[in-house]
């Protein structure tokens, strides 16, 4: 069944009073600090007064290093770990085995540094390469590490039917296999990263940036962003919308560098855009200006075409569940979560193959392109498969270049 929850489902608390003043002070700091309490005995806390602590496992603090590390590329917030309490900005305290009757909770205080405090359920499965960490417990640090980042419980409705864990961290469903001895890290969803991305976007700290209007490619720095004014489909239409594009979308092009996207000897330079989901080829002219009428037939000047993933058109799978790599690419470039690393016609039929690599490194896209530079299908490879497939095709001096 296709997640049923939405970014606003997960977002709404973020505008209560509760959180407001955390909003504000978190977007104007370059660091967030991270503090894990590690000792156990009596602790004097801000949110709730006098406290028993008990300490962190070494693989809990593992696990809550990589929630932070996780979300970290993904939004605008950087995390630090501290050592010291008084400067953390988010402070976990684990209060032992479950007794107070709840697993988690989360405050905010009125100098806007938030309290986690949590307590051991010992459910139900041992997490995969984390000692004796359990998965219902890895659950509830990394649920309050959404609360703490300014996520909702889904729509207000914690125990609907109509979600799980593996739609969301917020969710209070939790789905478990309590035979089962070992089970995977619980990690942030999709819907999870696009709501926190969606908080927590480069508009909070980018208020005042100037992003110029370019009609040369020279002198362009990889990682940028830049206004592509007159951009247009295939069809002409501007960033690709019917009607006018949001302002956020005409002057957030992201420069990935250069790659062969269609028939011509030539490169093309190759913009993403996290506010539209879509992406762009810009030819390489010698005089060096970009002629954004070269977008139709023939031109590779253009937002690039969505394609239909084969096997949503084969009936195999349902169009945007998890399944549908064309829903998977487009939430990859709204989460700024690609980067360009490699072309070419690397199985030798005749069309030019572009490689982008996930920001984490777990995942490899390969768009597969016409000759007029825009795109047949594109698919996602592990690590394995990225490389076989280059291994078997001749290019194994290329996987260095992706991987
Ligand atoms: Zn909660």
């Amino acid at each position: 069944m296709p997640n049923q929850v939405q970014i606003e489902h997960l977002t709404f608390d973020v505008n209560s009073s509760f959180y407001n003043h955390v909003l504000s002070d978190f977007s104007s700091k370059s660091a967030i600090y991270y503090y894990i309490h590690d000792t156990g005995g009596y602790i004097n806390t801000d949110s709730r007064g006098f406290e028993y602590a008990s300490y962190h496992t070494w693989q809990e603090e593992k696990f809550i290093e990589n929630v932070f590390e996780s979300i970290d590329p993904l939004i605008s917030l950087d995390f630090t770990r501290t050592y010291i309490e008084s400067q953390g900005d988010i402070n976990i305290y684990c209060l032992g085995d479950y007794y107070y009757g709840y697993a988690g909770l989360t405050y905010s205080t009125n100098d806007s540094d938030i309290e986690i405090f949590w307590e051991n359920q010992n459910g139900y499965s041992y997490v995969r390469n984390y000692g004796d960490l359990m998965d219902l417990d890895a659950f509830t640090l990394i649920h309050e590490i959404g609360h703490a980042l300014g996520l909702s419980h889904p729509n207000n409705d914690p125990e609907g039917s109509w979600h799980t864990s593996n739609d969301t961290v917020m969710s209070y469903n939790f789905i478990y296999n309590e035979y089962s001895y070992y089970a995977n890290a619980p990690v942030w969803s999709t819907i999870d990263k696009l709501a926190l991305d969606s908080i927590w976007s480069g508009e909070n700290q980018g208020v005042n940036e100037v992003i110029p209007s370019i009609d040369s490619l020279t002198g362009l720095t990889i990682g940028n962003t830049y206004k592509l004014e007159e951009i247009k489909d295939y069809d002409g239409n501007l960033h690709g919308y019917l009607g006018n594009a949001p302002s956020d979308v005409i002057t957030g092009y992201k420069f990935q560098g250069y790659a062969y996207s269609g028939n011509s000897s030539n490169m093309e330079a190759i913009f993403t855009n996290k506010y539209s989901g879509r992406w762009v080829t810009v030819d390489h002219f010698d005089d060096d200006k970009i002629d954004f009428s070269y977008h139709g037939q023939g031109g590779a000047t253009r937002i690039v075409g969505i394609y239909e993933d084969p096997l949503v058109k084969a009936g195999i799978v349902q169009k945007d569940s998890v399944f549908d790599g064309s829903r998977t690419f487009i939430n990859d470039l709204k989460l700024d979560n690609l980067i360009l690393k490699a072309s070419g016609d690397f199985d030798g039929d005749g069309f030019q193959e572009i490689y982008f690599s996930k920001v984490d490194n777990t995942a490899y896209l390969r768009a597969v392109m016409h000759a007029d530079s825009n795109i047949q299908y594109a698919n996602y490879q592990n690590l394995e498969q990225m490389t076989n497939f280059l291994t078997i095709h001749g290019h194994a001096d290329s996987i260095a270049l992706i991987a």
